[in-house]
């Protein structure tokens, strides 16, 4: 049963410990942390212009989209995550349905052993038409990035005039059969910063759980952050005052605080990247399109693991290599500094 509590109960600092990691084959970083959910980007060609993200669209960087990790490539290293623990895989981008594989892609990631979550991150503007194959396929999860319900705001977001398409993908995977669809919305201070009584009335009657994810400033962000970002603690505030009630965390629950009321059929999940104790339950670790180790979205450039991903008798190497990495996995993001690491936008790596 869900358990719940009736006031919003900051987390313990302090929680993490220093101790070594085990050495046994699970991926567990220095201070005890255990990775079993792998965030793989296939991608980072993306077809919106979301304002925090690729304001001026996307740009190739000279590669040919056949340098992104093709099947067999993303087959080993998902073997080697699974055979290390790792039970969830989401694929991302960029926009991952824009790969004409994403069908296969969903279907060989589901069908790995040990493997028993597949989600995606998507823009949704292929979801209508696609999202029959992707169930087929395998895909158990879908988040969708919906910020704002005006059309007109959404157009002016992500730079695409796509708002009903989207929404036609969401009701499209509650037909066939998704009990929950989760719908992400950057929180944008001048521009969606007061749509929380819409957003509210729309997951009244759907089984939607709604992210709110603060603003994270990376590297070619200008002045967008301090004009745009705004604290998740305001709509924090309101649900505690209007009876929502916090879900006490499972052990493998990721750093969202997610909030239900006997009222609304929907759920509310806050992801404040710049509260304190936010990376105690980091739990996810992110390969990019390209096939780099990145233990943190903000951390350097990442670690190579193309070289390792050629053969399947590889696999002892690339699991020594990853462990390796782990160790020199930081206790936190630096972000309340001011330091975005290497990341020049989420969709270099995969949000
Ligand atoms: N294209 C897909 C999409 O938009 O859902 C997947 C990739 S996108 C990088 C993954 C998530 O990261 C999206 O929900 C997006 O809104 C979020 N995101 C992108 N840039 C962000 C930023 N600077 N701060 C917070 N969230 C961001
Ligand atoms: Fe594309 Fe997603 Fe970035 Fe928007 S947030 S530009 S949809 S990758």
């Amino acid at each position: 049963m869900t358990q719940l509590v009736n006031q919003y109960t900051p987390q313990k600092e302090g929680g993490l410990s220093d101790s070594p990691a085990s050495d046994s084959t699970e991926f567990v970083d220095n201070f005890q942390r255990k990775f079993y959910y792998l965030r793989l980007s296939i991608t980072d060609v993306c077809n919106f212009k979301c304002t925090y993200c690729l304001p001026d669209g996307y740009h190739p960087t000279g590669r040919k989209n056949s340098s992104f990790l093709d099947q067999s490539e993303i087959k080993r290293v998902v073997n080697a995550f699974a055979d290390c623990g790792t039970t969830k895989v989401r694929l991302t981008g960029g926009e991952p349905s824009l790969r004409k594989d994403f069908t296969d892609i969903i279907a060989s990631v589901a069908e790995t052993k040990g493997i028993n979550k597949v989600a995606t991150t998507t823009n949704g503007y292929r979801m209508a038409k696609q999202v029959d194959d992707w169930k087929e396929a395998g895909l158990t999860h879908i988040n969708v990035s919906v910020d704002s319900l005006d059309p007109k705001l959404f157009h002016q977001i992500t730079g695409e005039n796509k708002f009903h398409d989207v929404m036609n993908g969401i009701e499209r995977a509650f037909e066939i059969g998704y009990q929950q669809v989760k719908v992400n919305v950057v929180l944008l201070k001048q521009l969606n910063g007061h749509s929380l009584p819409e957003f509210l009335h729309w997951i009244k009657t759907r089984p939607i759980q709604l992210r709110f994810i603060e603003l994270m400033q990376t590297g070619e962000m200008d002045t967008l952050f301090q004009q745009q970002h705004q604290s998740g603690v305001s709509i924090r505030n309101h649900l505690i005052a209007n009876g929502w009630l916090l879900k006490i965390k499972e052990a493998n629950d990721g750093p969202a605080q997610v909030f239900v009321h006997p009222d609304y059929l929907g759920e509310i999940g806050l992801i404040m990247p710049y509260e304190k104790g936010f990376c105690e339950t980091c739990n996810r670790l992110r390969v990019s399109a390209t096939g780099k180790l990145h233990l943190c979205l903000f951390g350097d450039q990442g670690v190579e693991l193309r070289d390792l991903l050629e053969q399947d008798q590889q696999e002892g190497a690339l699991i020594e290599r990853i462990q390796g990495a782990l160790k020199t996995k930081s206790v936190s993001h630096f972000l309340q500094d001011g330091n975005t690491g290497m990341t020049p936008h989420l969709a270099s790596i995969g949000g």
